[in-house]
């Protein structure tokens, strides 16, 4: 079996590797780099793989471990035809979120992943492994060609809502690895919190909710499905209503899990910004609103139930919560990386905050496996040989695992 890395030797986003046999060949992941600009002609990124922009035979398909923006979001470059990979609930994801941000995707042909159910690709036998990861429905890969044997991690961690899916794994691991790719998201970085689990975040959310006297509000991803459980358990627990829009209520229901929380469960509230009450207008999302009807919650309602509530937040509105007089005592839980709040994009968001004398609270745990599950991880697969991959420091894998082979992009080299 031949490889070649397109990214994801050097740098965390943008992963895209290439792998052939006999002639054969499967891409996993083609994800959209981190440091890809908004103006920048983003189609130019997409890697050179012969078959993704004209029909070739040789390639079979791609294969997206996990619907975040940088393992999939070059996958829109892709001629339609070319079978796509993914898990069920993760393509359901993405493509809910096309009628809300472009940060969503939709696929024509579509293969789905399921959890140890193998399927075969020309000369690739391929088995998906649920992982425990802050985006839903996220896999890693085994893949076995020409007596070849690679194990592709994807993003994962061990501290999440799924940690089981981590224990499970390396309880019982595949065997006779030839080469791990492993992603060292978390490696060089000097962050306190890497050892917090989800559960843990309860308590420190749950303190939140009962020291406010006013709203609470909490800024995180509508995808991070693990996050948005975290929140409704502390929300239970504080005996506040847990009050989120449109586009999370439609996220949640795409994961198809009635154990997830759901725009229709007591204990929730539907809200719309008016952004997106315009574009539910202009889209004729009618239906869409009509399945939480009974739980809506209007502008002019929200500040006599503040008190109560804890709202999903986006800075998209923190326009309309001015005008709407509730946030009186609101404090904020800022709930993302903190590197994102450091961005001059981010002044106005830290301006309002001030303007509305609301206090801000850092409660968050990574999405990637700290150091010390790495090893466990590592251990456990026992490579021949472990390549780094997703991370903006291969070098730091040398000093922690053993038979490590850092990599270069865009170069072919053949599985020993
Ligand atoms: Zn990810």
């Amino acid at each position: 079996m031949k490889v070649r890395i397109h990214r994801g030797t050097q740098e965390i986003g943008g992963t895209c590797i290439e792998l052939e046999e006999e002639g054969k060949r499967i891409v996993l992941d083609v994800g959209l780099p981190l440091d890809a600009g908004e103006s920048s002609d983003m189609e130019d990124l997409l890697p050179q793989v012969k078959g993704f922009r004209q029909k070739d035979d040789s390639l079979l398909a791609v294969i997206i471990s996990h619907p975040h923006q940088d393992h999939f979001g070059l996958a829109k470059f892709i001629r339609p035809q070319l079978p796509i990979a993914i898990g069920s609930a993760a393509r359901s994801i993405l493509e809910t979120a096309t009628f809300f941000s472009p940060a969503g995707a939709s696929f024509k042909n579509t293969i789905p992943l399921k959890d140890r159910d193998p399927f075969v690709l020309g000369p690739f036998k391929i088995i998906p492994f649920l992982v425990d990861h802050s985006a839903y429905d996220a896999y890693s890969l085994l893949i076995e060609a020409g007596g070849k044997c690679l194990f592709y991690s994807g993003d994962f961690r061990a501290h999440g809502q799924k940690a089981a899916l981590f224990e499970k794994l390396i309880k019982n691991p595949p065997k006779d690895i030839d080469v791990l790719f492993m992603e060292g998201t978390t490696l060089g970085r000097k962050s306190k919190d890497e050892s917090l689990t989800e559960d843990d975040l309860v308590c420190d959310y749950l303190n939140v909710f009962k020291e406010t006297g006013g709203f609470c509000l909490v800024w995180t991803s509508s995808q991070n499905i693990d996050r948005i459980v975290t929140i409704f358990k502390a929300c239970k627990k504080a005996d506040r209503q847990l009050i989120m829009d449109l586009y999370t209520a439609e996220i949640l229901r795409a994961t198809g899990n009635d154990n997830i929380p759901q725009g229709t469960w007591k204990g929730v509230r539907i809200y719309l910004p008016e952004f997106q009450r315009r574009d539910v207008k202009r889209k004729k999302m009618f239906d869409i609103v009509n399945r939480y009807r009974t739980n809506r919650i209007f502008p002019e309602n929200l500040a006599e139930e503040a008190g109560q509530s804890v709202l999903l937040f986006r800075p998209r509105m923190a326009g309309d919560l001015e005008s709407a007089e509730c946030l009186k005592d609101a404090s904020l839980v800022y709930a993302l990386w903190e590197g994102y709040l450091k961005m001059d994009s981010q002044r106005p968001f830290l301006a309002w905050l001030a303007r509305n004398n609301i206090s801000m609270t850092h409660i968050h745990t990574s999405g990637h496996a700290s150091s010390s599950a790495l090893k466990r991880f590592a251990e456990s697969l026992n490579p021949k040989v472990l390549v780094p991959i997703h991370t903006f420091h291969p070098e730091e894998y040398l000093g922690i695992f053993p038979r490590v082979e850092t990599k270069e992009d865009g170069i072919w080299w053949e599985v020993n």
